[in-house]
C-alpha cells in the first residue's frame, strides 16, 4: 500500500507510549501493521514465526497488551474467532470505531477506517458496552 511509508513502525508506537519493545510486542505488532486485514491467532502466529518458535501464550497475551494499550484492537467473526488489527492504518490514528466489512465466503475481515461507527441512542438507564457495525458481503478476491 502507498501510504505504508508514512506508516509508523512498530519500534516508534512502543516507544511513543514508553513500552518495552520486546521481540515478540515488536513482531506482532509488526505483522498487524503491514497487513491488509484483520488476522487471526493462528495467523498471526504463523506470521511471527517465520521458521522460529512463537510462544503461544506470549504471544496470545502480547496480543491482549496491544488491545489495552490500544494499539490494536479485536472483533470476531462470524465464525467467533477473534481477529486482530493495529490500531492505526497507514499513519493515521483510529478515532473512535469505525465499521468492518466480512466477507462471508472467505471469513475476511477489513477495516473501513472511513466510516465511522454512527452513535445510537439508547433508552434511558440503558448503558452502553461496545457497539460494532459488520458490513457483511462478498470481498473482491471472492467477487473475482
Ligand atoms: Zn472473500
Ligand atoms: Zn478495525
Amino acid at each position: 500500500m502507498s501510504t505504508a511509508a508514512r506508516a509508523p513502525t512498530a519500534e516508534a508506537l512502543l516507544a511513543a507510549r514508553g513500552a518495552r519493545a520486546t521481540r515478540t510486542r515488536l513482531r506482532a505488532l509488526g505483522v498487524l501493521l503491514a497487513a491488509r486485514e484483520a488476522l487471526t491467532h493462528h495467523e498471526i502466529e504463523r506470521r511471527v514465526g517465520r521458521g522460529q518458535d512463537v510462544d503461544r501464550v506470549t504471544l496470545y497475551r502480547v496480543l491482549e497488551w496491544l488491545v489495552e494499550q490500544e494499539l490494536a484492537h479485536k472483533l470476531a467473526g462470524e465464525d467467533r474467532v477473534w481477529r486482530y488489527s493495529a490500531a492505526d492504518h497507514g499513519g493515521r490514528a483510529h478515532a473512535g470505531a469505525h465499521a468492518h466489512f466480512e466477507c462471508s465466503d472467505c471469513g475476511r475481515v477489513v477495516c473501513l477506517d472511513d466510516t465511522a461507527v454512527p452513535s445510537v441512542a439508547l433508552p434511558r438507564g440503558f448503558r452502553r458496552r461496545e457497539v460494532e457495525v459488520t458490513v457483511k458481503g462478498s470481498c473482491d478476491d471472492c467477487v473475482r
